[in-house]
């Protein structure tokens, strides 16, 4: 019982307090109903009847553009629908103009909202508003295409056809906030290339009724009038304000859409509840709305359809809720880019990330790459030190093979000078010693041990251990040394001829020793192939010749020659026919001479017999 009457009574202060914001030119229909309430409640409470359970009070905002009145008799069907199919709620109507509305949600006085699109816009994010159905007429051609505008000029305007001819002009229209009166026109404008806030001489606000908006147009005072679609053709062909007195600008035809129109049709008025509304009672008023039958007027109630055209509309406008859109604060700047901003952001991430990896695979890759010239440099340092113990030992065998007689040689300078040093004390003893007798035996005895150190000499100076150094080298000359080297070591030396042919201007860039080195192993495997042979085939020669920036080395033997199997493989490392041969001495000779950008290969010595050995150097010749 006092539930009941405290709901009445507070829905008397509701309905009274409706009247602040409430269209002023009559009492609010929600007052009347609520203060009806709250009388039949103080009487229960007085007499101390059972009045039947008073029903919950239900308020339904309605957005009034045509006054009170007109939203009381359009709204009443659905109204006494409501009341019957969900009697356990009393439904209440109340008629707001634009702001009144605003205020009565901002103050939760309003259950229920029914207003244009564009208001329901506007509020749906400040106030939470959700569309619980769509209004569907007769005259729309979907619940999402029913409301457009035309913009009328007079008949006789022949100066004006399309939208983009209303700049300079003077335009009529309902309120700056009006969504059919003026939002939906301004937007086609803008896309005409017409901006309605500065390319018009005056935008006149004339209010409702739109009559006022045909009066000012027929008259001349302004150019042209924005008016809902559809009212055009409901003029009375006999009235003052005739159809056929005006034109509109831009007409567009939508298929099946019977009245003239100069914008898009938009989606109708929504119902909507605000954030506070009962969940329940939201769904118990969307399943009557979807169960209403059509009223007299033909109006009923359909699925919430989809306003994103209003939300696009008023984006492009840069009005509420996208009025930040006009300003240029950090936040609103923000608001505004924050889409392009989160994706900079993304991308700046992204490549941040891109960047720090392909960071870290430049210092691990330069890493590897390091450790791998490291390893190789060590390799290749191994492998020098390796072929120079190799080349040493080489030259050790050369001369292993060559020094059988050395003793012998060494010997006989030394006998030379014993003889001449005993023939000296003879002749003292005798008493013959004659000063030039003296002189002569320390002549011979000199030119003897500069014989015998000279032997010595070249042999250590072939046989040392050392690095590879590359210098101007004359080859002629090293092959007459190797000749010299030769001669003094064997006790038959075979005739080695040396002919030579090359410039001698010619320079050679090469490491002297491992040059001689490699003509001592030729020689020595040519000696080795003639002997045992008629002393005419152990002749050896040695050419040398410039050919293209080449120097050209042959060592031509008249030896025992080789098989062509034999042949194929004689650059194989230990490949050898001798019973003491190693097999190395061709191959360090190859290495050799293509370490210094050379070529070493062998021919049978045609016609024959023998063996021809040949190589090449790079050379250039000196013009100095
Ligand atoms: P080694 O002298 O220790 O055998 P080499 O590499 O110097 O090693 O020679 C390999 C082989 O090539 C020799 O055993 C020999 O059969 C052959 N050979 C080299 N030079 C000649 C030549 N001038 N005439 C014939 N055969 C040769």
């Amino acid at each position: 019982m006092d539930r009941h009457l405290s709901i009445s009574v507070y829905a008397f202060f509701r309905g009274y307090h409706h009247k602040m914001c409430c269209l002023p030119s009559s009492a609010p229909t929600g007052r009347v109903n609520s203060f009806a309430s709250a009388l039949m409640a103080l009487a229960g409470l007085f007499f101390g009847f059972q009045t039947p359970a008073l029903a919950k009070e239900v308020v339904i905002g309605v957005f009034a553009y045509q006054g009170e009145q007109v939203a009381t008799s359009d709204w009443s069907p659905m109204l006494n629908y409501l009341n019957a199919a969900l009697p356990s709620d009393q439904f209440q109507l109340a008629s707001f103009d634009a702001q009144g509305l605003r205020a009565a949600i901002a103050q939760h006085h309003v259950d229920l909202v029914i207003t244009n699109p564009g208001y329901y816009v506007a509020m749906e994010y400040e106030f939470g508003l959700s569309r619980i159905a769509t209004l569907a007429t007769h005259q729309a051609l979907s619940t999402s295409k029913a409301i457009g505008s035309a913009v009328i000029v007079r008949a006789d305007r022949h100066d004006m056809k399309e939208l983009s001819d209303l700049a300079g002009k003077r335009m009529a229209a309902v309120a700056p906030q009006a969504f059919g009166g003026y939002l939906v026109v301004a937007r086609e404008m803008l896309h005409q290339g017409v901006d309605p806030e500065s390319d018009l001489t005056e935008v006149r606000f004339m209010g409702l009724p739109m009559t006022n908006i045909f009066a000012a147009v027929q008259s001349g005072a302004v150019d042209a009038g924005i008016v809902r679609a559809c009212l055009l053709e409901q003029l009375n062909p006999q009235g003052a304000l005739k159809r056929s007195d005006f034109k509109v600008l831009s007409p567009r035809h939508e298929p099946g859409f019977a009245c003239a129109l100069s914008t898009p049709l938009y989606p109708d008025w929504p119902i909507a509840v605000t954030r506070t509304t009962d969940r329940t009672l939201a769904k118990r008023v969307a399943q009557a709305l979807l169960n209403m039958p059509e009223t007299p007027s033909g109006l009923s109630w359909s699925v919430p359809t989809d306003y994103q055209t209003v939300h696009d509309l008023y984006r492009e406008l840069r009005i509420e809720p996208y009025a930040y859109l006009r300003e240029s604060t950090p936040k609103a700047l923000l608001l505004r880019f924050w889409p392009w901003l989160l994706g900079l952001a993304l991308l700046l991430v992204a490549w941040g990330i891109h960047t720090v990896r392909v960071e870290q695979l430049v210092q691990r890759r330069t890493a590897q790459l390091r450790d791998s010239l490291d390893a190789r440099e060590a390799a290749e340092a191994r492998m020098r030190d390796h072929q120079e113990q190799m080349e040493h030992l080489s030259r050790l065998s050369i001369l292993g093979e060559l020094s059988g007689n050395l003793a012998h040689e060494i010997n006989q300078p030394l006998t030379t000078i014993g003889n001449y040093a005993r023939s000296v004390l003879r002749r003292q003893a005798d008493g013959r010693l004659t000063p030039e007798a003296v002189q002569e035996a320390c002549n011979e005895i000199n030119n003897e041990a500069e014989r015998a150190g000279g032997i010595v000499r070249r042999i250590r100076h072939f046989a040392r251990k050392r690095s590879a150094v590359r210098e101007s080298t004359q080859v002629p000359q090293l092959a007459q040394e190797a000749r010299r080297l030769i001669l003094g070591m064997l006790r038959h030396p075979p005739t080695i001829t040396i002919d030579d042919q090359s410039l001698p201007q010619a320079q050679v860039m090469a490491d002297g020793p491992q040059i001689q080195q490699v003509l001592l192993n030729l020689i020595k495997n040519a000696i080795d192939a003639g002997r045992d042979l008629p002393l005419e085939r152990q002749a050896i020669l040695l050419r040398l010749e410039t050919t293209d920036n080449r120097l050209l080395v042959q060592v031509i033997d008249q030896g025992c020659g080789l098989s062509e199997a034999n042949l194929s493989r004689l650059f194989e490392p230990f490949f050898t026919t001798k019973p003491d041969g190693l097999g190395l001495g061709l191959p360090i000779c190859k290495t050799i001479i293509e370490a210094h950008g050379g070529r070493l290969w062998a021919e049978l010595n045609q016609p024959g017999p023998g063996m021809r050995f040949l190589f090449t150097l790079p050379s250039h010749v000196t013009t100095a």
